[in-house]
């Protein structure tokens, strides 16, 4: 196993992807420097940090490693209707991560930067005798007072949700071993590549904005995100769980069982945006759908209940019971 020092690894893998954006000045100085935009936008700042144990398992391949790292972040930009413009990177990094997986983790990053044409402006690089953790700080564009926000939903309007739900869960339990194992290795394999490669909504988000009321992108679980949205718009939600959107690899998964369908209801690691629009903005949120290329869906509606709580309805109209709503770290 052949191990770079710190300086070798920032210059071999981490510089090329550098050359984008010239405020990273090459990673040969102690920071980034960039003039703010100069079309007055506002800054949108977000981070997000995958631990390794916790959000990625240590047997997923590094490039998706790197690729998820941002793709998280890309969706957070999403959910604010942002432009992503470029980003810095804290990896801390175990003895279990030998060359040939950081030159695989430059490798995925690489790709994806390229896809959104995005620099790398800087970072850190540190060890550490736990599990290795990368943190990704995102700036993105937004026009002044054009951003997204859980806060403006009102009573009476509809909620939406881009793409399917439920696919990066069920792929965490087809890697673990547990959860429900698909019948046909295509479905295993597809449901899979969502969890370790999420599809962040960013042309969707910049569509969104002035129509959608309330928006975040789906992490938690969408029982439990719609309940944050909720509370946000001081309002209650109500979720018909038959309209939540399926690939047909999660619905085959899923069958007719009440607790598969739970998993996918309160899994998490979606990354879809949910979003409130007043009624008669249906077919204008489908417009900007399909102008972004992706399907958005009517799964309910706010309402006026109890704020923060959501109810979620099957098929029949009678409420399910789900034994918990999504994801909470503890510690
Ligand atoms: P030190 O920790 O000794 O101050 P620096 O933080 O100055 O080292 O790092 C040197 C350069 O390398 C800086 O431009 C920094 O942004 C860049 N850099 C370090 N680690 C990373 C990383 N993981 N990803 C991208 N750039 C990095
Ligand atoms: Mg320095």
């Amino acid at each position: 196993m052949t191990r770079r020092g710190e300086f070798d690894l920032i210059h071999d893998l981490f510089a090329p992807l550098a050359r984008r954006h010239p405020a990273a000045l090459g990673l040969t100085d102690d920071a980034a420097v960039m003039p703010p935009p100069a079309d007055g936008s506002h800054l949108v700042i977000s981070v997000d940090t995958l631990v390794i144990g916790v959000h990625i398992r240590p047997e997923d391949p590094p490039e998706s490693v790197a690729r998820k790292a941002l793709r998280v972040n890309l969706s957070d930009m999403a959910a604010m209707g942002a432009t992503p413009t470029g980003l810095v990177l804290s990896a801390a990094l175990s003895p279990a991560l030998d060359d040939a997986w950081l030159e695989g983790f430059a490798a995925g990053l690489d790709a994806d930067l390229s896809t959104w044409s995005l620099g790398l402006l800087g970072g850190d690089t540190v060890s550490t005798p736990g599990p290795a953790s990368f943190s990704v700080t995102m700036l993105g564009t937004v026009p002044p007072g054009a951003h997204l926000t859980r806060s403006g939903g009102s009573p009476g309007e509809d909620l939406w949700v881009s793409g399917t739900i439920g696919d990066s869960a069920l792929g965490l339990g087809v890697l673990t071993g547990d959860g429900p194992a698909p019948a046909d290795p295509a479905h295993a394999a597809a449901l899979a590549r969502r969890y370790q490669v999420p599809e962040p909504r960013v042309a969707l988000g910049q569509a969104l904005r002035g129509l959608a009321t309330a928006a975040l992108d789906v992490s938690d679980g969408l029982v439990a995100d719609l309940g944050h949205l909720a509370r946000a718009s001081g309002c209650a939600a109500r979720l018909e769980a038959a309209a939540v959107p399926l690939s047909a690899a999660a619905r085959a998964t899923v069958g007719t069982d009440p607790a598969h369908l739970a998993r996918v209801l309160t899994g998490g690691d979606d990354y879809e945006l949910l979003f409130a629009a007043p009624r008669g903005q249906a077919a204008a949120v489908q417009a900007a759908a399909a102008g972004a290329g992706v399907a958005v869906t009517r799964i309910g509606r706010l309402d006026s209940g109890a704020v923060g709580t959501v109810a979620v309805v099957g098929s029949d109209g009678a409420p399910l019971t789900l034994a918990r709503a999504g994801w909470v770290h503890r510690w």
